[in-house]
């Protein structure tokens, strides 16, 4: 089977994880830092944190922001859970954006028609969350503009966009926002096992992300209350976590981030075969907006609807014989506001159109570093077999 998403382990990444397990740290060592710093100065930021998982990045930044019971923050419907989670972990309310057709990702103009009507009834939300759906950054700019307009602060998901481009920069370097979070986990562009890092500019954030992530201590004598207690002495003054990173992960993450622009290369110019062999075919492939370029974390095509069938049918049949085949193609994403979890508390069908009819026709075909030509002919064939 041809996953949709694997890593991709050098020697040099598993050297440098030996080398930590000799060492004296484990955790709270030399390469978190190092690691921090080091994807800080790639994205063009001030600082990075990093932390146990993008969820748990995603729970610390809305923390940061002082996301609090009946707060409400707003995301898209068109990503992973955890964009949305976030927000409840920390009592808040969550509502969704739908997407703009092209992109898949979050709408401009339906988040400033839903931002006219928040502020007519008294509920702007405290923070929005833009997801970079595929590594496609969101129209930051114009998001920025807005959430501005409307006091509003902004996350960045960049889960799938971990060295994608935006308007001359590198998606990090929050230029339109607060805070960015990317992700390590396996399918993703870089991999430290599990993984995240919060980037900010603002020094007082990246204070209180830090705080968080260590169960809310202080050691700096001037933070204190009491001073005179000793070199032992710690405070706690809010509820903090433990969210550390390992340094085992670190390390690993700081190895990898050395291939970070091989590994962005090879999968945009696996991107760009795969819409050179695709072409002509029943399907719409992925839009790329003016002004950046992706880091293509998925590449996800459409199944173009056939008149009189329902097109879930026939996404079903092209994706169970991509499996059939040995393909293995995924979905991404089933909208968050139709998981039972959140239909539970007042979501239903046909609230979020656009993402409902993305998810009935979408498939995202296997794409990842060490792809070979070969495989991905194998994985064209099979789709031109699934769609005759
Ligand atoms: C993967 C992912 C996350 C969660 O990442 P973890 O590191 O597994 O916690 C959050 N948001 C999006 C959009 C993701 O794809």
């Amino acid at each position: 089977m041809i996953p949709y998403g694997r890593q991709s382990i050098s020697e040099d990444d598993i050297a440098a994880v030996v080398d930590v397990l000799r060492s004296d740290w484990l955790t709270q060592g030399p390469y978190i830092a190092r690691f921090e710093q080091a994807l800080a100065a790639y994205c063009g930021v001030r600082h990075g944190v990093a932390v146990a998982s993008a969820t748990a990045a995603l729970h610390s930044a809305c923390l940061a922001l002082g996301v609090g019971d009946g707060d409400l923050v707003w995301t898209s419907p068109n990503t992973f859970l955890a964009s949305a989670n976030c927000a409840r972990y920390c009592g808040a309310d969550i509502d969704f954006v739908d997407i703009d057709t092209a992109t898949y990702n979050m709408s401009v103009d339906a988040l400033a028609a839903k931002l006219v009507k928040a502020r007519a009834t008294g509920r702007l939300p405290k923070v929005i969350i833009a997801v970079h759906f595929a590594g496609q950054c969101c129209d930051m700019r114009a998001i920025h503009a807005l959430a501005q307009q409307y006091g509003v602060k902004l996350i960045e998901d960049a889960s799938h966009a971990l060295g994608a481009d935006y308007l001359g920069g590198k998606v990090g370097n929050c230029r339109y926002s607060e805070m960015t979070v990317f992700s390590f986990h396996p399918v993703k562009i870089l991999t430290t096992g599990e993984g995240g890092m919060v980037t900010t500019n603002d020094s007082t954030l990246q204070q209180s992300l830090m705080r968080l992530r260590s169960h809310g201590m202080r050691r700096d004598p001037a933070a204190l209350e009491q001073q005179d207690q000793g070199a032992w002495y710690y405070e706690q003054h809010e509820l903090g976590y433990n969210y550390r990173l390992t340094d085992i992960q670190a390390a690993l993450g700081l190895s990898q981030l050395r291939r970070l622009d091989l590994f962005i290369a090879r999968r945009r110019a696996l991107a760009a075969r795969y819409d050179a062999l695709l072409a002509g075919l029943p399907l719409v492939t992925p839009f790329q907006a003016a002004g950046g370029e992706s880091a293509w974390h998925l590449y996800v095509i459409w199944i173009k609807p056939d008149s009189g069938r329902m097109l879930a049918a026939q996404r079903r049949e092209v994706f169970d014989s991509l499996r059939r085949q040995g393909i293995g193609a995924n979905v991404h994403y089933f909208p968050v506001p139709l998981q039972p979890y959140y239909r539970e508390r007042g979501f239903y069908a046909g609230q979020f159109p656009h993402a409902e009819r993305y998810y009935q026709g979408a498939i995202s075909l296997p794409l990842y570093y060490s792809l070979s030509e070969a495989q991905q002919d194998q994985v064209v064939a099979a789709l031109q077999k699934a769609l005759s």
